[in-house]
């Protein structure tokens, strides 16, 4: 054991050091991280994952890696490997510890025959919807099955034939034999296994037509590895007495579930099913959409793995439910981004500028800083000519008072550069549109500091117009436009809310030639706008893609101070 007193505690953590400490699994911690191949991970499961990996590792234990693939209707190959896809690249491996309940079900279905057998279980031929009735609600007991006494030697005939396949979907289900008058609604005999004769099993093809339903194989597969603490989220607090009957009644190795509170995230949904509808809908480009709160679209987006794992932590573990700022996240972000992104300069939204008094044909370089946080980063040259690209909005002709940035006859400085000044402006004869101005530059303020000590006001980035290079640039906002989705007192549904400016597509933008090369996925800070990332899935095929991470902008440092959020972890 190697617990590090550094570690923010929770309360899991702690039930982990009191079962080492009283040696409740013979010292031994073993947790599992257990998607169902249903859709692809998000950051709530990001969460689950840094728990799980994150205690096995430090107490010296291992983190199971299992499919709980049981429902062959919504489950795809594609979810297979883009889940694992996920964890590797978030920081987390489990060696050759990857597992499937559909590994288990053999011995699940020998955990049936003997739950049959010892009275614990049987074949019942209501249809779903009469299950349903009988079920009850939360102030009225259910009603038994009239099957629920058939004898054992029925129900064992009866499951062998389900599971030969003589029986249609929606005949009979195996049931569980506990109480139908339980004030807990799961033990009012929940099925254990359905019938389902297709489609084919991702795993098994053809080999099973009858699936065991989540509560059973769960926990059974939970034992069955020797997991020591079965983590899950709040929903399954109710499920644990299921947990436990199962594995009490079949006497067999009993891990403990413990449940904490999932994680929300403002402006954004957190459900595979909700996610699967915005993909099917093509309301998103995909799964990998960057506007996604996957981790296939948050690394698209330029999301680092650490930022992400410093943002789990941040949050910490609790039992409340809680609603956590988007602006912590992106906090986490701008913090790794601002260590590790090289500063380059791009103009989204390109004026062009003619430097009256600069040579034509002449080139300057200029020393630019590849990152002030980390001067081993170096310098870099940056060309500079006669004509420049200067970002629209960062010229006024007519600036309101607090509009220090370029207008007509103001100096400013170019970042890296000189200070130009404008001298006239060309507009479009038709529109009056601002299409290009004329500034004259002063040679002796190279570098950004002028002999004679005369200040200016404000530094632009810029680029110049002959060797910059041509980009697509995608801004991204909120999926969602309001924060809080649940809070929907009209039932208009989550998509009612979807925002419809979460994209711009910038087709005209211009960045610094050292650029012309960058990597797909490699990450950069484009001065004064924010961080951005070459496009994995579309760059370089007809022009570069840049995706915006982040924008530079600190609102959680606002949100602090004004105090209304305090992480929103709900620790309790
Ligand atoms: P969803 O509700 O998005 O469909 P799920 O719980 O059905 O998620 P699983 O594939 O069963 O998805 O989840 C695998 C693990 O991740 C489970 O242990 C689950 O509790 C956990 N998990 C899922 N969503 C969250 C979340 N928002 N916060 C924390 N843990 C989560
Ligand atoms: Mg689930």
């Amino acid at each position: 054991m190697n617990s590090n007193d550094a570690t923010p505690s929770n309360f899991i953590r702690n039930i982990v050091i009191e079962d080492l400490k009283t040696n409740k699994f013979g010292g031994r911690v073993m947790t599992r991280f257990p998607p169902e191949p249903n859709g692809y991970l998000h950051i709530g499961h990001a969460k689950s994952i840094f728990l799980n990996f994150g205690l096995a590792a430090e107490f010296g234990g291992v983190c199971n890696f299992r499919f709980d693939d049981t429902n062959p209707i919504k489950e795809d190959i594609e979810y297979v490997e883009s889940i694992q896809a996920d964890v590797h690249w978030l920081g987390f491996d489990w060696d050759d510890r990857l597992y499937y309940a559909s590994d288990y079900f053999g011995q699940l279905y020998d955990y049936a025959v003997q739950l049959i057998k010892m009275g614990k279980a049987y074949v019942c031929s209501l249809s779903a919807d009469e299950i349903r009735e009988y079920r009850g609600t939360l102030t009225q007991p259910g009603k038994e099955s009239p099957y629920r006494n058939r004898s054992a030697a029925e129900n064992l005939d009866l499951f062998q034939r389900m599971r030969a396949g003589e029986f249609d979907d929606g005949t009979h289900v195996l049931r569980a034999k506990i109480d139908m008058a339980s004030g807990n609604l799961n033990m009012r005999d929940p099925v254990l296994y359905r019938i389902r004769k297709s489609p084919p099993h991702h795993r098994t093809g053809a080999q099973w037509c009858i699936y065991p339903m989540y509560d059973y194989a769960h926990g059974l597969s939970d034992s069955i590895e020797g997991i020591t603490h079965s983590i899950c989220t709040m929903e399954y607090e109710d499920h644990r007495a299921l947990y436990d009957w199962f594995l009490d009644v079949l006497g067999v190795y009993h891990p403990q579930q413990i449940e904490f509170a999932r994680l929300n995230l403002t402006s954004t949904v957190m459900s595979k099913r909700k996610l699967l509808q915005l993909v099917q809908e093509g309301r998103v480009s995909g799964w990998y959409d960057p506007r996604m709160p996957t981790l296939a679209g948050l690394r698209r987006r330029g999301y680092p793995p650490e930022a992400i794992r410093n943002f789990c932590e941040r949050i910490g573990v609790g039992k409340r439910e809680s609603l956590v700022d988007m602006a912590l996240l992106e906090y986490c972000i701008r913090e790794v981004l601002n260590k590790e992104a090289p500063r380059v300069m791009a103009v989204l939204r390109p004026l062009r500028v003619v430097i009256e008094n600069y040579p034509e044909g002449q080139v300057d370089y200029l020393e630019a800083i590849n990152n002030p946080e980390d001067p081993s980063m170096g310098t870099r040259q940056v060309p500079f000519s006669r004509v420049l690209y200067l970002e629209q909005d960062d010229f006024m002709e007519h600036p309101p008072k607090k509009f220090y940035r370029l207008s007509p006859g103001r100096e400013v400085r170019l970042r890296y550069g000189y200070f130009i000044r404008c001298v006239d402006v060309v507009k479009d004869p038709q529109t009056g549109e601002v299409v290009e101005l004329h500034c004259t530059y002063d040679p002796e303020t190279r570098g950004g500091g002028a002999p004679d000590g005369r200040q200016v006001k404000a530094t632009l980035h810029w680029v110049s117009a002959a060797h910059a290079v041509p980009a697509e640039v995608r801004l991204y906002d909120r999926l969602l436009s309001k924060a809080d989705p649940n809070d929907d007192p009209d039932d208009l549904g989550f998509k009612a809310f979807l925002n419809p400016n979460s994209l711009e597509v910038l087709k005209s933008c211009r960045v610094e030639p050292s650029l012309a090369e960058a990597a797909p996925g490699s990450r950069y800070q484009f001065e004064r706008l924010g961080y951005f990332c070459v496009d994995s899935a579309d760059s370089g095929k007809d022009a570069l893609v840049f995706n915006r991470t982040v924008t530079l902008r600190d609102t959680w440092a606002k949100i602090q101070q004004a105090g209304t959020n305090p992480g929103g972890t709900g620790k309790s």
